[in-house]
């Protein structure tokens, strides 16, 4: 790439590190955003960021958000005895999509992966247990079926077995290792509606 001058290649190369843009990819975003209006690209990189700098954890659920506390957490129509544990906040987007799941949610921002040296620490579990000291009926753990997912999901289940707390888990309609985000609607409330407790 060295026949680029050196803003471009830098462009080329920032934008080629994001997940799922190859180098051609990148090129062809980069010459793109070059080309823009001034004002365009400087839109993109104010939203760029703004949104690091603005965007933090729900201090209830520790989805991703602009203010101290989400929007789900703040509306007084959602069942706050029943909480859905998620691995992040597009799981949470899938879910809300479907527009019937009305408890509220715990974000995990990850999964426990021995292989990636993801302990339950490097998530928001004890955030969880500490949630749990309120009016609490039910606990569905709703994390990926891959392995780090089920790992998390088993990790959860025998940490709220003891209090007594329902655990359920949502059914495996859901293809394994398969990125809940990436599953539609209707296999979401199926998997929803069949979840059973652990
Ligand atoms: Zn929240």
């Amino acid at each position: 790439m060295d026949h680029f001058s050196g803003h471009i290649k830098e462009l080329i190369d920032q934008l080629s590190a994001l997940p799922g843009v190859g180098s051609k990819t990148a090129q062809r975003l980069a010459f793109h955003i070059i080309n823009m209006p001034a004002e365009k690209a400087k839109a993109l990189s104010d939203a760029i960021r703004e949104a690091k700098e603005n965007v933090r954890e729900c201090s209830v659920c520790h989805t991703l958000t602009d203010d101290d506390i989400c929007p789900i957490c703040r509306d007084e129509e959602r069942d706050r005895s029943v909480i859905m544990v998620v691995e992040n906040s597009r799981d949470l987007a899938a879910y809300e999509k479907t527009g019937r799941y009305k408890g509220v949610y715990h974000v995990l921002q990850g999964a426990i992966s021995p292989l990636l040296g993801i302990g339950p620490e490097d998530i928001r579990l004890k955030e969880l247990i500490r949630r749990l000291e309120g009016d609490v009926s039910e606990v569905i753990i709703a994390t990926n079926s891959s392995l780090e997912g089920e790992t998390t999901a088993m990790y959860i289940s025998k940490l709220i077995k003891p209090t007594g707390i329902k655990v359920t888990r949502i059914a495996s309609g859901v293809p394994v290792g398969g990125d809940l985000e990436y599953i539609d609607e209707v296999t979401l409330l199926r998997a929803l509606d069949g979840r059973t407790e652990l």
